[in-house]
């Protein structure tokens, strides 16, 4: 082992090839190329095989990260699969999306003064290869069970729960409301952290495994819940969560003021084959157009790389916060920053100003108080310290709250939190109606795809262990 491990001191860090800014600003294509395989074996003998790896506790799935990295070090990329997809569902996605400088890398301790080893560039290289290779095989069961499952979404929490009940033996229908497969995964995030084609290389699979998919049906609208109920053994709820917070202050509802999810949704359309609404086609376009995007998180970075893309005159990310309290990837930041952007941080929007359309963002300058019962210091205004921004397109990007369920379902008994998220037993994954489960962000609030991944999975888990026992009762009377 130590022969082709421990190489952190010899073998500085390197990521793939990342294409420079000036090429990326013209395509929506992903930004790094994949690592080729001697790159792949030497990255991951960087490695100390800790014997308490932290990058493991950090990995929300607890991914058995030291065993398959060595396995790559060696040359013995099919079992490195085998064990990488052991604990992940969808390895390459994670691999490309996870904000690995807040979980597995940003916790690996090689030691002080050496860089993490690329875990997530690895995870990606090594799944990709399995694609190509073959060793990635549908989702099929080794027979067949007499139980039918309902999923509500196809976003990751819905898929990987889909991909886990399948492999089982169940009958699985995943509805989702979109025209198409994924979730955030196809709609949210951007092509160039996520190759569409990655996302419906998985949904073939799933499909190949003979789960059913039943797309544009709205549950609540198209499909009442209680029907679902009656089809199904069990349902399973992973809508996500898609209110956006709302701006407040003077012209907010001007034209030229749009929700970043709206402005994403079209832009990914775009870019697979789709022709938009007319009315839509320039109003959600920032060709041309002086933009500011307003909010510090996810969205707020995929909307500013959106827009440099989409030829925008410029682009301003109008945060309240500084660089080291926002939400979204640091990593993130500097790929903005290197492709053009600009940070105000430190500001918050106060009105929004024009003659019947948007033409600038009046703002004022904020430093940080005292902290609030979050942990959280609190923006304050600064008196006198206001500024404009010239603006075109103004895009809120704010964050989400769940939609009022048990409403939109018709079902009131359905418990929520105070902030709306879905209330379940953390063992059995059940809401407060019986054979209805959750998972992902509806239940957790706005979170991550690796966490809509792990929750999918445990919920799929336990849903069986709940079926299954169920089932044996029956056998026994
Ligand atoms: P979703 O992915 O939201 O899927 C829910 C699905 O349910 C949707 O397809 C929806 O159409 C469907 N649905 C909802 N209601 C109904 C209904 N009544 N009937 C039928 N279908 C319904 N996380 C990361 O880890 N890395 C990132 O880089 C990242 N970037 C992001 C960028 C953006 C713009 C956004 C908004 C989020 C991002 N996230 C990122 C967060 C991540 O996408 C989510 O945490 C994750 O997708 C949640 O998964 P989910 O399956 O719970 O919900
Ligand atoms: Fe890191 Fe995410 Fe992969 Fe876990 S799933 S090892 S956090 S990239
Ligand atoms: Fe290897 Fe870093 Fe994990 Fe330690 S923390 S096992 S060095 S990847």
């Amino acid at each position: 082992m130590v022969e082709r491990m421990l190489k952190f001191v010899g073998t500085p860090q390197a990521m793939p090839a990342k294409r420079s800014a000036a090429t990326r600003r013209r395509d929506h294509d992903e930004i790094y190329a994949g690592y080729a395989e001697a790159k792949a074996a030497e990255q991951a003998g960087r490695c100390s095989q800790c014997g308490v790896p932290f990058c493991q506790v950090h990995c929300p799935l607890g991914n058995h990260i030291p065993d398959w990295l060595k396995l790559t070090a060696e040359g013995r990329l099919e079992e490195a699969y085998e064990v990488s997809q052991a604990t992940n569902s969808f390895p390459e996605i994670c691999g490309r999306i996870c904000p690995q400088d807040r979980l597995c890398e940003g916790n690996c301790v090689i030691e002080k003064g050496f860089e993490s080893v690329t875990i997530g560039a690895i995870e990606k290289y090594v799944t990709d290869t399995a694609f190509e290779r073959g060793w990635v095989r549908a989702p099929r069961p080794r027979r067949e069970l007499a139980s039918s499952i309902g999923i509500v979404g196809a976003g990751p929490a819905g898929l990987a729960a889909a991909e886990r009940l399948r492999r089982r033996g169940h009958a699985v229908t995943v509805y989702d409301r979109h025209d198409r497969v994924g979730g955030l995964l196809i709609y949210g995030i951007p092509n160039f952290k996520l190759d569409k084609d990655i996302v419906q290389r998985r949904e073939a699979l799933l499909r190949g495994a003979g789960i059913e998919f039943r797309l544009g049906v709205e549950i609540g609208r198209d499909l009442a819940l209680a029907e679902l109920r009656s089809r199904h053994d069990a349902v399973l709820l992973a809508t996500g969560v898609y209110a956006a917070r709302e701006l407040g202050g003077p012209g907010a509802g001007l034209p030229g003021i749009e929700p970043a999810l709206d402005y994403l949704i079209a832009a990914n359309r775009v870019g697979l084959g789709d022709r938009l609404p007319a009315a839509d086609e320039r109003r959600l376009d920032a060709r041309g157009k002086r933009v500011v995007v307003i909010g510090g998180g996810d969205t707020a970075m995929d909307c500013v790389r959106t827009a440099v893309r989409q030829g925008a005159a410029s682009v301003t990310c109008l945060y309240r916060r500084d660089r080291a309290n926002m939400p979204g990837s640091q990593r993130e930041v500097r790929h903005a920053e290197e492709e053009g952007v600009v940070f105000s941080w430190l500001a918050a929007p106060q009105a929004f100003d024009g003659a019947g359309r948007l033409e600038r963002v009046r703002a004022i300058r904020v430093h940080l108080g005292v902290a609030d019962a979050s942990g959280r210091q609190t923006p304050r205004e600064i008196a006198g310290s206001g500024f404009e921004l010239e603006a075109d397109l103004a895009l809120k990007a704010l964050g989400f709250d769940p939609e009022p369920l048990p409403t939109l379902l018709a079902a009131p008994d359905l418990a929520t939190r105070a902030n709306g998220t879905l209330r379940i037993d953390s063992k059995s994954f059940q809401t407060s109606l019986d054979g209805v489960y959750a998972a992902g962000d509806i239940v957790r609030g706005a979170s991550l795809v690796v966490w809509a991944i792990k929750d999918g999975r445990d919920a799929a888990d336990a849903l069986h262990a709940r079926l299954a026992a169920r089932a044996a009762t029956r056998a026994a009377a």
